[in-house]
């Protein structure tokens, strides 16, 4: 993985921003160093800055630019989208690293649960991203992630190491959440600074775009969500699958056996606790998941909301 994010890297160098300085000397001796043409084009791109964080300015009072889990949101929603095909098209050309199954009944069968999932009243970006499903053959790995924009990538090992049906609806349903509540972009946000985000929005580095796409896709290959981010796609999971088939708090059972299996030295062992390291204690998330259950005063859960039976079937038809 690392080999590949340099190789990308390398290719799409980092160049510093142009943005343009702001330090305007109010000298007449500076002013007509400038040819006409080119105190023109300076004002116009100063002219299109203010106008920008003028409605940049606008949209925070109005609240459009999101303040959520994952923090202040200054890019639109066409970027996440657009920085999703692009790691998707990375991940699609890396199958050394990222082995797609090629399965139509088992990859339909986790779009099937992606798209139950989606019809929640709380899902805002249904017909924005795509939403779509994709399996990637490796046991060893017990996880699944998405990209900004909605792209769902889920391991085997996650699909063989769930109980239930409803574990991997709630892992799912975080996965979604990733993205709905648009954590990867607010990481941008935060990491990049308005000045290279206004840039960005402004045209002024194309190639700008692309070197945060390729820092984030490493960003998410190693699962470097915030402790906050997390909570917050947790507590979105539980809203997402309440009015499901499946057991709302059931992203629980997956801490449960992602934590069972800490530290016992088999090969799972070892994926999990590199999991572990970078993702926040899963007791904390089974305390907080508790919590929301209890508020939402859900009876136990039964076969017929964690559907262990049929789930089981399937499993038995994964290669
Ligand atoms: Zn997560």
């Amino acid at each position: 993985m690392k080999k590949f994010v340099q190789q990308f890297r390398s290719r799409q160098a980092v160049k510093p921003s142009t943005v343009p300085s702001h330090s305007h000397d109010s000298s007449n001796t500076m002013v007509q160093k400038y040819t006409t043409a080119r105190v023109r084009a300076v004002f116009r791109r100063e002219l299109r800055a203010i106008v920008l964080v003028a409605s940049l300015t606008v949209s925070l009072i109005l609240g459009a630019a999101s303040c959520s889990g994952g923090g202040l949101n200054l890019f639109d929603t066409a970027t996440d989208a657009q920085l999703g095909k692009q790691m998707d098209d990375q991940i699609r050309q890396n199958p050394k690293e990222y082995p797609i199954l090629n399965n139509p009944a088992v990859k339909q069968y986790i779009q099937n649960m992606i798209n139950d999932i989606i019809r929640s009243e709380h899902v805002k970006y249904r017909g924005t991203f795509p939403y779509q499903a994709e399996v990637i053959a490796d046991d060893k790995t017990i996880n699944a992630f998405c990209t900004p924009g909605g792209y769902i990538y889920v391991y085997t090992g996650l699909m063989k190491a769930v109980d239930n049906e409803a574990t991997l609806a709630g892992v799912l349903g975080h996965e979604v959440a990733h993205a709905e509540r648009r954590h990867g972009t607010s990481r941008m946000t935060k990491a990049y600074g308005l000045q290279i985000v206004l840039s960005i929005a402004l045209g002024q580095n194309p190639s700008q775009l692309a070197t945060i796409g390729a820092n984030l896709f490493s960003g998410l290959a190693l699962l470097k969500n915030s402790r906050l981010d997390e909570d917050d796609a947790d507590n979105f999971s539980f809203k997402y699958l309440q009015g499901t088939r499946w057991y709302p708090g059931s992203i629980k059972f997956f801490f449960e056996k992602v934590g069972g299996q800490r530290g016992q030295g088999d090969g799972i062992g070892t994926t999990v606790e590199r999991l572990l390291s970078s993702h926040p204690l899963p007791q904390d998330r089974i305390d907080a998941t508790n919590k929301r259950i209890e508020e939402a005063k859900l009876p136990p859960p039964s076969e017929s909301n964690l559907h262990a039976i049929p789930y089981q079937q399937f499993k038995r038809t994964l290669p």
